[in-house]
C-alpha cells in the first residue's frame, strides 16, 4: 500500500526545509497544516518558550473508529544537526543522500515521511484503527529538551514507538544509557612566563596530568567516557589560571555510571592538589537508562509488528539517549524503533528507498497489529 514515489518526494520536500535544533518553526508550521488536511486534532505546547526555541512540540491526535484498540503514539523529532541549512537531497532510485555539503536529515525526517505516507494511506483507504497520537518534538539534537519538556500526561496512548534509530527496520532498542555531563574548571595561578614563572600553576599542564590519569572511551560493555572539549589560556606568555573540561559519562547500568563519574572527579581533584591547583567539578545529570524486556507490553507490539511484516526482530541496546529516555522517565513506556538511516550526523548520511518503504511498512503493521488485538 505504499506509494514509493509519493513517500520519496515527502521525505526529499522535508529535508529541504531548514530545521537545526532551536529554528524548527518552518517545519512545524508545513507539519500543523499537513496533519490539520489530514484530519488530525493538533496542538502546539508551550516548550519552545523554556527551550529558546521558535516553536514548540507539535501534538496531534488522530481519532480511530476502534474504540478498544490500544491507542499508541509514535514520536520522531523535527530538528537537525548541523550542517543543516539548505539541504540538497539526491536520489538516484535506490538510495536518498545530500550533495555532500551538509548533513541528509534522514535523522529523523525519514520518520517524519514514513508517518504521513501511513497517514495518507489510513485517510484514503478508511482504514480501521484506534486513535493514534503523533509527537514531533523540538531540540532533541541538544539534550531532548522538547521532550523533557513535553506534558506525556496530556496523551491518551498507553504506549510509544520513537522512530529515531539507525539500522535496518526490524531492530527494536530496549534498553539505552543515562548519562551524566561534566564540567571541569581548574585553576592554577598566572604569572608572567618569561620573568617569574615560579610564580605561576600552570592550569593546562594540571588539567594535562589529570586526563593521562583518566581511562576515558569504552570502560565497560555498558559504560563511555569523553572529555570533548578543553579550552583555556590567553596568551603564549602567561601561564594559564584557567582551563575548562567539558565531558560526558553514559552507563546503561546506574550504579556504574555513579562509581565512574566519581572516579573521574576524584582523579581531578587529587591532580589539581598535587599542584597546588584548585578545581570545580560540575556534574548534571542529562537522561536516565531505561531498561524494557520482552515481557514489556510496548516490545511485545514491535516484535509481533516487524514479524507480521515477515521480518525478524531484533532486541538491542543503543549506546545514545533519545526522546524514549525522558519518555520512560515519565512512566511512559517507550521503544526506539530502527528506521534504517545510516551514518547520521555526518555529511555522508544516507538512506535507502527500501528502509524508508520499510519504516512506513511497520508504523502500518504496528497500527493493524494493536486495532487487530493481536498484541
Ligand atoms: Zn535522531
Amino acid at each position: 500500500m505504499v506509494n514509493e514515489k509519493r513517500l520519496i518526494e515527502s521525505f526529499m520536500e522535508l529535508v529541504r526545509i531548514d530545521s537545526i535544533s532551536r529554528e524548527e518553526r518552518n517545519l512545524a508550521d508545513f507539519l500543523i497544516e499537513k496533519l490539520e488536511d489530514l484530519g488530525l486534532e493538533v496542538i502546539v505546547d508551550q516548550a519552545g518558550e523554556k527551550v529558546k526555541s521558535n516553536s514548540g512540540n507539535i501534538i496531534a491526535r488522530l481519532r480511530g473508529n476502534i474504540k478498544k484498540a490500544t491507542p499508541v503514539m509514535f514520536s520522531a523529532h523535527m530538528d537537525t544537526v548541523v550542517p543543516g541549512k539548505n539541504i540538497k537531497p539526491v536520489c538516484d532510485g535506490e538510495k536518498i543522500i545530500s550533495d555532500g555539503k551538509t548533513i541528509l536529515g534522514a535523522d529523523d525526517k525519514a520518520a517524519i515521511a514514513a508517518l504521513f505516507e501511513v497517514l495518507h494511506i489510513i485517510k484514503k483507504n478508511n482504514i480501521p484503527c484506534g486513535d493514534i497520537e503523533i509527537v514531533f518534538s523540538i531540540c532533541e539534537e541538544i539534550g531532548l529538551k522538547g521532550a523533557k519538556n513535553l506534558d506525556i500526561s496530556s496523551l491518551n496512548a498507553q504506549m510509544g514507538f520513537v522512530l529515531d534509530a539507525g539500522g535496518q527496520v526490524g531492530k527494536i532498542i530496549t534498553t539505552a544509557p543515562s548519562q551524566n555531563s561534566l564540567e571541569i574548571t581548574i585553576y592554577g595561578k598566572s604569572a608572567h612566563a618569561g620573568s617569574n614563572p615560579e610564580e605561576g600553576i600552570n592550569a593546562i599542564q594540571v588539567a594535562g596530568f589529570a586526563l593521562s590519569r583518566m581511562k576515558l572511551g569504552r570502560i565497560d560493555e555498558e559504560t563511555t567516557a569523553n572529555i570533548g572539549i578543553i579550552s583555556g589560556g590567553k596568551a603564549t606568555n602567561i601561564i594559564p589560571d584557567e582551563v575548562t573540561l567539558k565531558g560526558e559519562i553514559r552507563s546503561r547500568k546506574e550504579e556504574k555510571l555513579e562509581k565512574y563519574t566519581e572516579r573521574l572527579k576524584t582523579i581531578i581533584e587529587d591532580t589539581a592538589q598535587e599542584f597546588k591547583a584548585k578545581a570545580e567539578v560540575k556534574i548534571n545529570r542529562e537522561y536516565s537508562c531505561y531498561n524494557l524486556s520482552s515481557d514489556d507490553q510496548v516490545v511485545k507490539t514491535s516484535m509481533k509488528a516487524v514479524k507480521n511484516m515477515g521480518l525478524s526482530p531484533e532486541l538491542c541496546p543503543s549506546g545514545g539517549g533519545s526522546d524514549a529516555n525522558i519518555f520512560n522517565k515519565k512512566g511512559f513506556p517507550s521503544v526506539v524503533l530502527a528506521i534504517g538511516m545510516e551514518k547520521v550526523h555526518t555529511v555522508d548520511e544516507y538512506i535507502l528507498v527500501k528502509n524508508l518503504k520499510n519504516t512506513a511498512q511497520c508504523v502500518l503493521s504496528i497500527i493493524n497489529t494493536v486495532t487487530s488485538g493481536e498484541n
